[in-house]
This record gives structure tokens, C-alpha cells and sequence, in this order.
């Protein structure tokens, strides 16, 4: 296939309007949109509006006539439906690590007795650090997911999507597996909202962040399922935004109804200003096209490319995300190299490459000059050049 095909599928795209929703820089192809999303033009407006008019003009009053109170729960709503969760389900709070910490700590605590939590020392660090805070911390023991699995283990926290590889676990298989020895799942979905379907219903708990393929902003504030069987589950950090009745300023703490009792404190507006304008690009989105064209994406980029590289996401649809991780000793200058040339992709120690397809705004012909410029940095060994060599600080 020519560029000229790959832009012909680019202009049969039915999704291709999509892309003008964000700002992007016409020199490069963003293939990181897996770390941070790229700017929805319809929060530049929305930040501003949120600053002067709600913050601005309204002031206080804001925390009723603006919604602000409420901002956590309906933003969760606008979240549910991407995971297949129901109204009153989900809650906006916090950064994934802390959202991770109370659904840690609340699915233990609703299996008195076990005291073994299955993590995946593969998993972001992140997950496995506040697995092992939270053992710590209440006399826990952790286990590791290649060990068999026990009646002894209160709690299985696993990423659906693998940030590294980009493979895709059989969610529900393996929520029977848990439940099959009595335990609870908590799925992290941080590479699995806006990238692949999601029917979370079958977890227990579930957490994710918005800043990566939902496009809500750097920092932009986490979400936390809940499932209604678990509707007396505690929040450990139970701060005044998860009481029943915050305002009355009760002596002692009294949980709200459902997952709102995972609220802790005073939610960060802003953010949920921008989270909320990106979540009307979702509202626009054909979710099953998304992830026909994702898996599009995806394939075409790993038929392209050198095929003496060592490609580690998998082939079958069915095990993929949204991304494709290639292993190369020299992946870290080669990124460099791509960077410089216009292809943002990033590295994994110790030596794997991502590039992430966002099918919200990656054109076929995005597919095609990246595999293009990554063959021919690679034949050319231009990343051999003493630039790319010196190691720089790289965010998630
Ligand atoms: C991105 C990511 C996180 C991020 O955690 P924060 O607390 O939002 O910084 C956590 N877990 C996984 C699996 C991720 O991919």
C-alpha cells in the first residue's frame, strides 16, 4: 500500500471530524496521546469560562449555581458509560494512586480474615507502591500474580491494558478466577478508557485516570468504580466530601449513599473544567468504530515496520489495547531520533518503545509516515548520532 491509500482510508474515515476537536501542532504526530492527551479545543473555552464567570463573577455561590459541589459524581456519570458502569457508579476524585489506595484498602476490608492482596510487579509502579504502602500500613502480606491463587487472598488489583506492552487481559475470565477463590477485583483501567471497550460490571472495584486517552489534562483528577453489591464498602480516608450530610458539620463521620462515600475533600475545579469539555468529544464517539479503527491503526503500523523488530504487543485483537511496544537495545535513542523528527513516541525501561494510536485523532496517514521515518532511522542508524545518546528525564 501507498500514502496515497493510507489517505484514502483517511478520507472514508467516518470518525475523521474528530481530530479538529483538538489542537494539534500541524509538525508532528503524536503518538503519546497514551500518556497525556492532546488539548480539546472546547476546554480552552470551558477553563475560561469556569475562571471568569463561575470563579470569577459567581464566587462562592459557585459551589451551588455552578455545579461545582456535584462536579465528582457527575462527572463519574459522564465516565460511566465508557466502562460500561451505570449512573451513580463512578466518582471523579483524586489521582489514580490515592483512588488506588482507598479501593485497595475497601476491598480488604469487606473480606475480613484474608490477609493477602495479588498484585503485578509488572504493573505501573505505582499500583505495586501503594499495594505494598497499604500492607504496610494495615499488616497485609502481598503476593505476586504468577503464584496460584489462594482462598487466603482478600484482593486482586491487575491492569486490564499493560502500560509496557500494551496487551489486554480476558477481564471477565479473570474476575471469575478471583471470585473463584473468594476474592475481590479491582481492575485499573488507565489504559483501557477511550482505547478499548470496557465492561466493568463483573469487577468489584475499578480505578483509571483521565489525562491519557480521555484527553482531560495534565492532572486532570481520577475515577473510581464502585459496584452497588459493594454499597457498604468504607472509605478509609473519610473526609468531609464523603459524609452524608457534609454541611452539617456533624461530630462524628456518617457515610453517603454509595460511591460518593469515596469522596475525601474539595475537589479541584479547574480540572474537572477541562475533564468536562473532553468528555463532550466522547459523547460525539461512535465507541465500537473507535476501536475498529484503533485495531486498524494498530495492525498497519506493526505490518509496516521493519519486520526483523521485535514487536511485543500482541497480534490478536482480542489480547491488544491501543498501543504498539517494540523491543530494541537501542530503543532510547531511536525515540530521540523519532522525536526530533517529528514522531512522538516515548521509552520504557529497560528498552522498549511506545507508540500509542489514539483513533480519536490519528489519521491512517499518521500510521504510514511513522512507520516510515522509524525504518528509516533504523537503516540509516541516524539515532547512532551522539544527540540521542544523553538520557533526559520522561513522565509517564
Ligand atoms: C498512568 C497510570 C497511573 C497514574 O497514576 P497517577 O496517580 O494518576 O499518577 C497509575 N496506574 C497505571 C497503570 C497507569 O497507567
Amino acid at each position: 500500500m501507498t500514502r496515497d491509500d493510507f489517505m484514502a482510508l483517511d478520507a472514508a474515515d467516518t470518525l475523521r471530524e474528530l481530530r479538529d476537536e483538538f489542537v494539534l501542532p500541524e509538525s508532528v504526530i503524536y503518538l503519546l496521546g497514551n500518556s497525556l492527551g492532546p488539548l480539546p479545543r472546547r476546554a480552552i473555552e470551558r477553563v475560561a469560562r469556569t475562571v471568569e464567570t463561575e470563579w470569577g463573577l459567581l464566587l462562592s455561590e459557585s459551589w451551588n449555581a455552578s455545579g461545582w459541589w456535584d462536579l465528582p459524581a457527575t462527572t463519574g456519570d459522564r465516565i460511566a458509560p465508557l466502562i460500561g458502569a451505570g449512573p451513580g457508579e463512578v466518582l471523579v476524585c483524586d489521582s489514580t494512586s490515592v483512588a488506588i489506595f482507598k479501593v485497595v484498602s475497601a476491598a480488604l476490608r469487606l473480606r475480613p480474615g484474608r490477609r493477602v492482596i495479588v498484585s503485578d510487579a509488572g504493573n505501573f509502579p505505582t499500583d505495586h507502591y501503594v499495594v505494598e504502602g497499604v500492607a504496610d500500613a494495615f499488616g497485609y502480606e502481598v503476593r505476586d500474580v504468577a503464584e496460584p491463587l489462594r482462598d487466603d487472598v482478600g484482593a486482586v488489583l491487575l491492569s486490564h491494558v499493560d502500560y509496557r506492552t500494551g496487551a489486554m487481559r480476558d477481564m471477565a475470565a479473570v474476575t471469575d478466577q478471583a471470585h473463584a477463590v473468594g476474592a475481590l477485583m479491582i481492575w485499573d483501567l488507565c489504559h483501557s478508557a477511550g482505547a478499548v471497550p470496557v465492561d466493568v460490571t463483573a469487577a468489584d472495584f475499578a480505578v483509571g485516570c483521565t489525562y491519557k486517552y480521555l484527553n482531560g489534562g495534565p492532572g486532570a483528577p481520577a475515577y473510581l468504580y464502585l459496584n452497588p453489591r459493594h454499597e457498604d464498602a468504607v472509605n478509609v480516608i473519610s473526609g468531609w466530601h464523603g459524609h452524608a450530610a457534609p454541611f452539617d458539620f456533624e461530630p462524628g463521620y456518617r457515610p453517603a449513599e454509595g460511591v460518593r462515600r469515596f469522596a475525601s475533600g474539595t475537589p479541584p475545579v479547574l480540572s474537572y473544567g477541562a475533564l468536562n469539555a473532553a468528555l463532550d468529544v466522547w459523547e460525539k464517539a461512535d465507541l465500537n468504530a473507535l476501536r475498529a479503527k484503533s485495531l486498524a491503526l494498530t495492525e498497519q503500523f506493526m505490518d509496516l515496520v521493519d519486520p526483523a523488530l521485535k514487536i511485543v504487543t500482541p497480534r490478536d485483537p482480542a489480547a491488544r489495547g491501543s498501543q504498539v511496544s517494540i523491543r530494541h537495545p537501542n530503543g532510547y535513542p531511536v525515540v530521540r531520533a523519532l522525536v526530533d523528527r517529528g514522531v512522538i513516541g516515548d521509552f520504557r525501561a529497560p528498552d522498549i518503545m511506545r507508540f500509542g494510536f489514539a483513533p480519536l485523532y490519528i489519521r491512517h496517514v499518521d500510521v504510514f509516515d511513522a512507520a516510515t521515518l522509524l525504518n528509516e532511522v533504523l537503516e540509516k542508524e541516524s539515532w547512532r548520532d551522539e544527540r540521542y545518546a544523553g538520557r533526559r528525564l520522561t513522565v509517564t
